[in-house]
């Protein structure tokens, strides 16, 4: 089965360019012009990965991107952002909203290529693993880590670990998402939940808990690592 491909942009040219490359890439694609039929596409097809315009008619790519985030079906579905603003600010925006990666307007074919390999690399490995959608229940393996989902145990090295509820879920979120750049927001929003009004720190305040339960050396942490101005890193 070829992987499939939505392709969200609403300038015609730019679409059917991308299209015709990326089926000549062998992936299958899919295309929508706006933010609605984006979505409906999505839950439709349920692609292996989206490439998604920012400025769209319609619903625009962050709004997009946060619907898919917010349902089950498309929640773990690489996304990269098309965005043709350059500025930082509309990347944290975007990461915070769930995006995998993005790439800048105007890009080179073999950027965005690369791209879209390696999260499909990253997203076919950790299916195998077992730890690619948060409804999946069962055993994570991820050394030294080793995660019951249904029994909400974790074993550090073969040793139990007593983990409160808080620093379990963000353990298995790290986890199911390991690689992934995750936003101090988003740790709010997925581990803490959509309604939590708490301030950012109370992720940082959680993440040297859960460093001192996991880390051989908590104060230089290699399994989970801060990303500077962003936030922070399971090591997949
Ligand atoms: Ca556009």
């Amino acid at each position: 089965m070829p992987n499939t491909i939505l392709l969200v942009e609403d300038e015609p040219t730019l679409r059917d360019t991308l299209a015709y490359r990326l089926r000549h890439e062998g992936y299958g694609v899919i295309t929508a012009a706006d933010g609605p039929k984006a979505l409906e596409a999505a839950h439709k097809v349920h692609p292996n990965l989206v490439v998604l315009d920012l400025m769209l008619p319609g619903l625009d790519g962050l709004e997009v991107c946060k619907q898919l985030r917010a349902s089950t079906d498309t929640a773990s579905t690489p996304i990269i952002m098309l965005t043709a603003r350059v500025e930082e600010s509309d990347k944290i925006l975007g990461l915070e909203l769930g995006a995998d990666d993005y790439v800048t307007k105007p890009f080179s074919w073999p950027e965005l290529r690369a791209r879209i390999r390696s999260q499909l690399r990253r997203s076919e490995q950790s299916t195998t693993d077992g730890t690619a959608t948060s409804a999946r229940q069962g055993v994570i393996e991820n050394d030294p880590l080793r995660i019951d989902l249904d029994r909400r145990q974790v074993w550090l090295d073969g040793d139990e670990l007593d983990l409160a509820t808080r620093l379990f879920d963000l353990l298995v979120y790290l986890v199911q998402h390991k690689g992934i750049v995750l936003t101090r927001s988003r740790l709010l929003e997925h581990v803490w939940g959509y309604d939590y009004t708490g301030d950012t720190r109370t992720v940082d305040v959680h993440v040297r808990w859960l460093r001192e339960r996991i880390e051989a050396d908590p104060s230089n942490p290699t399994l989970l690592q801060t990303v500077r101005g962003v936030g922070y890193r399971f090591k997949g």
